[in-house]
C-alpha cells in the first residue's frame, strides 16, 4: 500500500472536479479524501502502487472538459488506512483570485436531452450541465458562484436544486443550471415589440430564416446577425443593410456532414472545429453551394458549429443548409451585447431580434483559428478560450499588466507563470471600445484578484492604451516596443532560449527612431533587441489616408521608379486613378507635407495589391493585401527578386519593374500575385542567411499581422527549414496584435528579472 498527496492549481473549482476525483478513485479502488482549498483542490488516495498510479494518470489526461491544471504536485505520505474515499467540505481560507472557465459548448449529453421528447428539458434552449454552457460571459464578480452571476435573478426549483447538490449529478454545481420552469426564457420581438416567447419564439424564428429572413440572435458574448447563407437575396440585403459591403460573413452549420458539402475539411481542421471552444475555423472553400455574397473574393470561408443549445435548435430545422453569422455591430462598433441598445440598434437591419432574458456580462467575440504549416494558430482569441490561461517561461516577481496596442486589443493580465489574455476588446477607435477596455481591465483584476505592480505598454504616445498605462499613479511602467513584442510573443509563447532572428513584418507600428515600422529584421531576446534590416521605407502621400487608399501609396511607389511617366502605362490602376488628385498629393509631398515614411511591409503589400487588382481604396483593414493573397496562383513558380545590396535595407524597386513589366506583357494577375510572394518569401531567407553569416542565429520567429497571409508563411517556412533553420510561429497568441500584450509581459518581465540579477 502507498498513499499520496495531489495538490493541484488551476481551473479546477466549479467545474465537477471533486466528483470526477471521487469517480477516479472509486473506481480504482483507492480511499482518502479531496478537499477545495483556497483556489487549489487537495487530494490524498492510498491503495496498490499500480492503481494509484493509474489514478495519476487519469488525474492528468482525462480531468473533466472545463478543468486546465496548471500545476500539479505529488508528494508521499504515509499510510493510514481509512476505507472509503470522501470528497471532505471545502476549507475556506485566504481566498485566492479564481480563473473562471472559459464558456463550454453544449456537450453531446445536453444535447441528446434537447432532443428527447421525454426530458424535462426538451427544446429548451437554455440547457446546459457541469460540464458546457456559459461561464465566463455570465460572471459579475468573483468569487464565481451563481449569486455573483447573472443568472442569480432566476431561483432554481426544488428539481433543478437537487441536481446542483447532488455530487453524483451531472448537473453537480453547474452554477447556470436552469429548466423551462425556472430558468430564462426566449423572446422573439419585432419592431421592438414581444411577438412570440418560449418554443414559439424559437419556431416562428428559425421559420423566418428559412424564409430569407434576417434574425438578430442572442448568443454567448453578444448578438449575431443571422440569414440564410444559401439565400443570395437574403445574404445581399444583409450586406446592404449593415453597410459592409464585402468583409467576408461567416457561417455557421448544423454539422460536420454540412461543412464537408462546402469546404475540404482536414483531420486538424475537424478537431478544431469540435475543440471546446467551438471557434469560426477558416476553411478552404470547396463545391460552392453558398450564395456569392457570403464572401466575394475569398478562397476561404469561415465555419463554426452551434455551440449554444439555442443554435441547435434554430439549426435543427435548417436541414442541410447553413446560416450567415456574422457579429451584431454597426459600422466600426464593437458587437452590441445590452439587450436595450442591441434591440434598438439592431432592428434597423433585422427583421426579427431571438433574444432572452439572461443577461451578458461580458462582451465576448467568436474567436477565429486556422491551420497552417501543420499547426492550429489562433486568430482571435474570445469566446471559449479566455479566460484560460497561457504559460509565461518564468515565474514573474510581481504581477504584469500588458496594455495591448491600438488595433485588435487585448491586454493580459500576468501573475506567477500564468498570463490571462482577455477577451478581443478590438480597435480602441470609438468610445464605446475604450469604455469596454478600462471595464474589461478592471473586471480581470477583480476575478483574480491582482493589482498590477507593473504596467507594459506600447512605445507610440498617442494609443489610449498607453495613455491608460500613463495615468495610473504610483505603478512602474515600462514601454515596449511594438515589433519587439511581436517577437517576444513567438519566443515566450514557445519557450525559446538564446537569441532568435524575428522577423516582424506587419501593417504598423512605432519605432525607436519615431518613424513607423513594420518591415522588420530583429536579432532579439525577451531583454532586448537590435533592428539589423528592414525593408526600405515607403512613402504614405496625405497620411494615414493613404491606408484607405492604397492607391496613393502604389501611385507614389511607380513613381519613384519610373517617375511622372508612370501615368502613360497601361495597368488596370492607372485606368481608376484620379490623375489630377494625384498632382495635388505629389506636390504636397515634394515639400514634405503629410507624407509620413514607413518600413511597413503591410503597406508594401497594398500598394503591390493596387498595381496587380486595380483596386484603389479598401472597406477593411488589410482587404488588399488579403485580395492580392487569394488571387495569387499557388501553382505558380517563379519569384520577383527584391534588391539587398545594402546590408541592412530591402529594397523594392527592382521588383516593382518585374510586377509592371510582367503586367504590361500579358503575365496573368494570379502569376505576378504569387511571383510577388515568392519574392518576399526568398528575399527573408536570404537576409536571415546574410545575418547568420555574421553569426546570426538559426532560430528564426515569425509574427505580426502580415504573416496571416498562409501562403507567405508556408513558403517562407519551407525555403529556411531547407537551410536548416529552426522555424517558429504564433499558436496559441494571435500573430497580429491580438498578440501583442503578451509579448509586452514577456519583455517587460524578462527586464524586471535581469535587473534583480544584476
Ligand atoms: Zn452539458
Ligand atoms: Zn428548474
Ligand atoms: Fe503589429
Amino acid at each position: 500500500m502507498v498513499r499520496k498527496r495531489f495538490l493541484v492549481e488551476g481551473t479546477v473549482q466549479g467545474v465537477g472536479f471533486r466528483p470526477f476525483v471521487r469517480r477516479l478513485a472509486t473506481r480504482h479502488r483507492l480511499s482518502g479524501w479531496v478537499v477545495n482549498r483556497a483556489g487549489e483542490v487537495e487530494i490524498e488516495v492510498e491503495g496498490h502502487p499500480s492503481a494509484v498510479a493509474l489514478f495519476e494518470k487519469h488525474l492528468r489526461n482525462d480531468a473533466p472538459p472545463l478543468a486546465l491544471i496548471s500545476r500539479l504536485d505529488i508528494q508521499d505520505r504515509d499510510t493510514v488506512g481509512e476505507s472509503v474515499f470522501n470528497i471532505l467540505p471545502s476549507v475556506r481560507g485566504e481566498l485566492r483570485g479564481l480563473p473562471v472557465p472559459p464558456d463550454m459548448a453544449t456537450c453531446e449529453a445536453c444535447v441528446k436531452e434537447l432532443f428527447d421528447p421525454k426530458d424535462r428539458r426538451y427544446r429548451y434552449p437554455f440547457i446546459n450541465c457541469t460540464d458546457c454552457g456559459p461561464r465566463f460571459t455570465i460572471v459579475r464578480e468573483f468569487p464565481y458562484d451563481r449569486d455573483k452571476t447573472s443568472m442569480a435573478s432566476f431561483q432554481m426549483c426544488a428539481e433543478c436544486r437537487n441536481e446542483y447538490e447532488n455530487p453524483d449529478n451531472r448537473r453537480y454545481h453547474a452554477q447556470p443550471n436552469a429548466c423551462p420552469v425556472c430558468g430564462p426564457q426566449a423572446a422573439l420581438r419585432h419592431e421592438g415589440a414581444v411577438i412570440a416567447v418560449r418554443d414559439d419564439a424559437m419556431k416562428l424564428a428559425a421559420a423566418a430564416l428559412s424564409d430569407g429572413s434576417i434574425v438578430a440572435i442572442k448568443g454567448l458574448g453578444g448578438y449575431h446577425l443571422a440569414c440564410d447563407a444559401g439565400n443570395e437575396e437574403a445574404v445581399a440585403r444583409l450586406r446592404v443593410r449593415k453597410a459592409r459591403e464585402e468583409k467576408p460573413f461567416a457561417v455557421m452549420a448544423r454539422d460536420l456532414s454540412v461543412i464537408s458539402a462546402i469546404c475540404s475539411v482536414s483531420a486538424m481542421e475537424r478537431a478544431a472545429l469540435l475543440g471546446s471552444g467551438r471557434p469560426i475555423v477558416l476553411l478552404q472553400r470547396a463545391k460552392d453551394r453558398l450564395a456569392l455574397s457570403v464572401a466575394p473574393t475569398n478562397r476561404f470561408l469561415g465555419v463554426m458549429l452551434p455551440y449554444t443549445p439555442l443554435h441547435h435548435l434554430l439549426l435543427a430545422d435548417f436541414e442541410g443548409r447553413a446560416l450567415v453569422m456574422t457579429s451584431g455591430n454597426i459600422g466600426e462598433h464593437p458587437i452590441a451585447y445590452e439587450d436595450e441598445h442591441a434591440i434598438q440598434s439592431l432592428r434597423k437591419i433585422a427583421d426579427l431580434v431571438l433574444t432572452h432574458d439572461r443577461p451578458i456580462e461580458t462582451r465576448c467575440d467568436d474567436s477565429i483559428v486556422r491551420v497552417t504549416g501543420g499547426r492550429t494558430s489562433i486568430i482571435r482569441r474570445s469566446r471559449g478560450f479566455v479566460p484560460h490561461s497561457i504559460p509565461l517561461p518564468f515565474e514573474l516577481a510581481e504581477p504584469i499588466l500588458g496594455c495591448g496596442a491600438h488595433l485588435k486589443n487585448v491586454f493580459c493580465l500576468c501573475e506567477g507563470n500564468e498570463a490571462f489574455l482577455s477577451h478581443h476588446i478590438g480597435d480602441l477607435e470609438t468610445l464605446e471600445s475604450r469604455r469596454s477596455y478600462v471595464e474589461g481591465i478592471d473586471h480581470f483584476k477583480q476575478l483574480l484578484r491582482v493589482e498590477p505592480a507593473c504596467l507594459a505598454h506600447d512605445m507610440h504616445p498617442d494609443y489610449p492604451s498607453t495613455q491608460y498605462a500613463l495615468e495610473q499613479a504610483g505603478v512602474e511602467t515600462i514601454a515596449v516596443q511594438h515589433h519587439h513584442a511581436h517577437i517576444a510573443s513567438v519566443v515566450a509563447e514557445h519557450d525559446l532560449k538564446g537569441p532568435v532572428l524575428g522577423v516582424a513584418f506587419d501593417g504598423t507600428g512605432y519605432g525607436t527612431d519615431g518613424t513607423i515600422w513594420g518591415g522588420e529584421f530583429l536579432l532579439a531576446d525577451l531583454c532586448g533587441f537590435k533592428r539589423v534590416a528592414h525593408l526600405e521605407l515607403l512613402v504614405l502621400p496625405g497620411g494615414e489616408q493613404a491606408i484607405r487608399e492604397p492607391w496613393r501609396i502604389a501611385a507614389w511607389c511607380l513613381s519613384e521608379v519610373y517617375g511622372d511617366s508612370f501615368q502613360n502605362m497601361d495597368l488596370p490602376l492607372i485606368r481608376g486613378m484620379d490623375s489630377s488628385r494625384w498632382r495635388t498629393l505629389k506636390a504636397m509631398a515634394r515639400r514634405g507635407f503629410q507624407t509620413p515614411r514607413t518600413s511597413s511591409v503591410g503597406r508594401l503589400f497594398d500598394a503591390v495589391s493596387s498595381i496587380v487588382t486595380g483596386r484603389t481604396t479598401v472597406r477593411y483593414e488589410g482587404q488588399a493585401a488579403i485580395e492580392l493573397e487569394m488571387l495569387a496562383d499557388p501553382c505558380e513558380s517563379g519569384h520577383y527578386r527584391f534588391d539587398l545590396r545594402d546590408e541592412s535595407k530591402l529594397s523594392w524597386g527592382p521588383m516593382i519593374r518585374r510586377v509592371v513589366e510582367d503586367l504590361l506583357g500579358g503575365v496573368p494577375a494570379a502569376a505576378v500575385a504569387a511571383r510577388f510572394h515568392s519574392g518576399l518569401s526568398v528575399a527573408i531567407m536570404e537576409v536571415c542567411e546574410r545575418i547568420r553569416r555574421d553569426g546570426g542565429p538559426s532560430q528564426v520567429a515569425l509574427s505580426g499581422g502580415v504573416f496571416q497571409n498562409a501562403l507567405l508563411l508556408k513558403r517562407a517556412t519551407e525555403l529556411l527549414r531547407d537551410r536548416g533553420y529552426c522555424v517558429w510561429f504564433n499558436e496559441r497568441v494571435p500573430a497580429n496584435d491580438g498578440g501583442i500584450a503578451y509579448g509586452q509581459v514577456a519583455v517587460a518581465g524578462a527586464t524586471m528579472r535581469s535587473k534583480v540579477c544584476a
